[in-house]
Parts: C-alpha cells; structure tokens; sequence
C-alpha cells in the first residue's frame, strides 16, 4: 500500500489528524492495535479548551459537542469546606466545554467513517522502518497476513506506550519526568454531579476533583496511594472517603449511586525531546504526559495535531518544508507551558509533602490566588488553554 501520511494510533491525535488531512486532500490511512469498542471504551478526558472545540469544528464533528456539551464559564476551588470561584469567561472571555473523550472518539470515528478514510483496527506489531531516508514504511499484521505501507510521513500518535517514540535511535532523544508518589482513584456514575462547575478540593484527608460528563452523570476523583489495589475499593468504601472532603453544600446535594466505571491513574509529567526524528513526528501522549489535574492532555494532543496538519498543508500545498522543521519547537514552547501549569496546580491541591513548611507555602499560594486579580488572571489564562 502506498499513503502520504500513515498514521499509528486512533486515539483522539490520531484521528483528529486523520480527519483534518482528509479534508484537505491529503491521504493518510491509520493503524490501531486495539478494536473500535476497545478505543471507545477507554474513560478519559472531558475538559476541552476553546482550540479544541475550533479543531473539531474544523473537521466537521463539531456538531453534537455543540448541542450536548455543557459550557462552563468558571471553576471551583473548595479549601477545607470553603468555595471558591475563579470566573475564567470574566478574566479571560473564553470558557471551557465538557465533553466526553469516548463522545469525541466516537464523532472523529463516524466522521472518518462518512468519508471512507481506511483505519486498520487491531493492527498488531506495528513498526516504522527507514525513518531518516525519504521513503519511510510502516509494518504490522492483520487478519493473519504481514501487510506494509510505503509513505511520505509517519505520525506516532500512539500514546505512551507505543512503538513511536521507542523506535528512535538511542541517543536521539531526551526525556524529562517526574513521577508523584499518588493516584487518582476515578469512579462515573450515572448520578447529577453535585456542582455546576468543576470543584477542586483540597482537604487534609487529600484531594479529591468533583467533576462531571453531562447533568446526569457524574466523573468523581479522591487522591490515593499509588500502592491501592481497585479490588480493595467497593462502591461504598469510594462515597465514605470521597464525601468527607466535600464542602456543606455539596455533602447536601450528594447521590450516591453505583459506579459505571472506576479506575487508579497514577500522576507523572513527561516530555520526550525533539518530537520529529527523519520523517517520524510524534503528537500526544507519544510525545508527553501530564498529570490530570490541569485538564491539559487531551487538549495538548490537540495543539500537537494542529501545529503538525498546518506543517503537513503547507508540505503539499505550497511545497515549503518550513513549518515541518518548525513543528517540534513550536509544539514544545506549548507543551512546556502546559507541563509547568500541569505539575503547579498538581502541587498546589494535594497533599504531598509532610514538611510543614510545603503546606504553608500551599495556603499562602491559594490565598495569593483569591486575593489577587493578576494570580487569578494567570490561573485562568493558563486553565483556558494558551493560544496556539
Ligand atoms: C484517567 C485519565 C483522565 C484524564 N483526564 C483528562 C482531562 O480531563 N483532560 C485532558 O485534556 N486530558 C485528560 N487525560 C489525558 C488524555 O486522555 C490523553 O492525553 C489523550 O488520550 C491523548 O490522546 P492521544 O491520541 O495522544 O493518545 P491515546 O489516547 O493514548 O491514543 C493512542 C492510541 O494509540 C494506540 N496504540 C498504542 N500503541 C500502538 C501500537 N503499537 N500500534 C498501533 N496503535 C497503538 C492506542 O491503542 C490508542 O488508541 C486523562 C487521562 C487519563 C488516563
């Protein structure tokens, strides 16, 4: 087979660069090690930032988000029972949208579907061959056959775990991690989410994130140790932790229901650098990972995707090379950014450090971040998501 950009990875980078090339004219086909449902089922993200939203429209799924997706113009901060409100759409004019991933998955999924763009679901031992030269090609087995693309470009939107970023020649990249010594246990529930808005709790028993996925169903988070087994976690065990830190208000309008999913994801920052090797370039989570706790890897997946589809235009289009070899550095000084907000607002609301001195600097920072306009300003530019 022969494409101009094959693609490794459905996940939302994979298909959101599938569909912003297809519509420009430039053939790509991509490769999923998992099947449809299996893409589908994964419980993730659901804070996009308004690039997002503008990317998705772009590609023509931008549809059901608009009629179903709730828009939130600010977010809460809940210390030791107290609330807080950070008015982002008042600071900054933007707002931020909850939308599902599955949901976002689902729309680029049907989207490539309407167009007949091929998508290889489970793809196994996919690997990239002649990266540096000029006629890269990608190998994987399906159906019991070895089949090979010969291609321009190779994207790697393959997640943390897959074969990209691991193929790079030692030597060629450097990573950057920090791993938290903590955990979010997660549980969804078709319950009402007990605010309008996101809350952030910070309590001495531990953060815990109260969130939602529509008016009906409810994403709930509470900090755990990295050692927890979801075994040892029955329903019950998740409310009597979870509803201690909540303040009054919340504690009142609490409905406890059975959970519909529930999953331990430990906490790390990561950045792998340079994310272009030859004609490989790397987008996502095959690039970098943030903590949860800033909502940004979804949309830092996106700024990637959009970066890459521009440089890859421009490619065929106008047969300049010049956002290509610009694509990792501009990527970059985004991701950066996003890291650093990802890894403060993570130190800032858990309960890390037992030295007494980290703990007063965590309240001195949150009672900075209530009391001045220009914190208050910095935080909601950061959380709305910085320009592209
Ligand atoms: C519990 C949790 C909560 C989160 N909450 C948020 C949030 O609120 N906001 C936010 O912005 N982000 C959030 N994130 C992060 C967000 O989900 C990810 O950043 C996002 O999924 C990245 O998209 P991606 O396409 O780069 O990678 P992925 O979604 O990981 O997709 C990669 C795809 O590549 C496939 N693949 C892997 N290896 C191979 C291979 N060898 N061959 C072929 N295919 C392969 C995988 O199966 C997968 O489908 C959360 C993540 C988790 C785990």
């Amino acid at each position: 087979m022969r494409t101009q950009v094959a693609i490794i990875g459905a996940g939302p980078a994979g298909l959101l660069l599938g569909q912003l090339l297809h519509r420009r004219g430039i053939d790509n086909i991509i490769l999923e090690r998992q099947t449809a449902d299996y893409v589908l089922g994964r419980i993730r993200a659901g804070v996009i930032e308004q690039g997002t939203i503008d990317l998705l429209d772009e590609a023509g799924v931008g549809t059901r988000m608009h009629d179903e997706g709730l828009v939130h113009e600010g977010v809460l901060i809940c210390i030791d029972g107290v609330r807080h409100r950070i008015p982002l759409k008042e600071l900054t004019g933007k707002t931020l949208m909850v939308y599902g991933q599955t949901e976002i998955t689902k729309d680029l999924m049907d989207g490539r579907a309407a167009a007949a763009a091929p998508t290889v679901y489970s793809a196994h031992d996919v690997a990239v061959h002649d990266i540096s030269g000029n006629a890269p090609r990608v190998t994987y087995r399906a159906d019991g056959k070895s089949h090979e693309i010969v291609c321009d470009y190779i994207a790697g939107c393959d997640g943390f775990h897959g074969i990209s970023r691991k193929s790079v020649p030692a030597g060629a990249i450097t990573t950057y991690e920090r791993v938290y010594p903590l955990g979010w246990l997660g549980i969804l529930s078709d319950t009402p989410p007990v605010t309008d808005e996101s809350m952030y709790v910070r309590h001495p028993r531990g953060f815990a994130l109260c969130s939602m996925r529509s008016p009906t169903r409810s994403r709930y988070y509470v900090q755990c140790s990295l050692a927890e087994d979801i075994d040892a976690w029955p329903d019950e065990r998740f409310w009597e932790e979870f509803k201690p830190r909540l303040d009054e208000e919340s504690r009142e309008r609490l409905i406890i229901g059975p959970s519909i999913e529930k999953s331990i994801a430990p906490l790390r920052s990561f950045v792998a650098e340079p994310m272009r090797f030859g004609r490989l370039f790397l987008a996502g989570d095959a690039a970098h990972i943030v903590p949860p706790t800033g909502a940004k890897g979804l949309n830092l997946a996106a700024s990637d995707v959009w970066y890459l589809s521009r440089a890859f235009i421009e490619h065929y289009a106008e047969h300049s090379d010049a956002a290509l070899d610009h694509y990792s550095a501009r990527a970059l000084a985004r991701v950066w950014k996003a890291e650093r907000f990802s890894w403060w607002i993570t130190t800032l609301l858990h309960a890390i450090s037992e030295n007494p001195f980290d703990l007063k600097i965590q309240l001195a920072e949150l009672d900075h971040l209530f009391q001045s306009k220009a914190a208050a300003m910095a935080f909601a530019e950061n959380y709305v998501g910085l320009p592209y």
